[in-house]
């Protein structure tokens, strides 16, 4: 799978599969996309590559930091960190679904955060749904 942003300046690549993929509908991925949810991929840090450009990082929390194209601003990743031996370490990074450049290759798996869903949006698909996190 390949991807990048809008403007083409952050390019990527996965080799393999995600490890799950689900619609997030937390205020912070409200917020940080101006969404009503973001689409995320999980993958384990060694599957992505950076083919092209850099992505600015915002800490969105203690634990996880969110990517984005300084030139455009797409929201590209999401980096969650775990503490080992004193030491941060990368567990996951999860790459928006739809900066992928062809994203209906991929099928979402099921709904997060629900509880903070959009009163607004009416969503059909059979696809498990959890209040939280899984
Ligand atoms: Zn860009």
């Amino acid at each position: 799978m390949i991807g990048g942003c809008l403007c083409g300046a952050v390019r990527y690549r996965v080799t393999g599969e995600p490890k799950a993929i689900a619609h997030y509908h937390c205020r912070m991925c409200q917020r940080s996309s101006g969404a009503a949810f973001i689409t995320w991929a999980t993958c384990a840090p060694e599957q992505i590559e950076w083919t092209q450009g850099k992505l600015k990082i915002f800490a969105s929390s203690e634990n996880a930091d969110r990517g984005f194209c300084v030139r455009c601003g797409t929201p590209i990743a999401f980096f969650t960190y775990g503490q080992r031996d004193d030491r941060r370490e990368l567990l996951e990074v999860d790459l928006t679904l739809c900066s992928l450049d062809r994203p209906d290759d991929r099928i979402p798996q099921f709904h997060l955060w629900t509880s903070s869903q959009r009163s607004w949006v009416h969503l059909n698909d059979l696809l498990p749904r959890h209040a939280e996190d899984a």
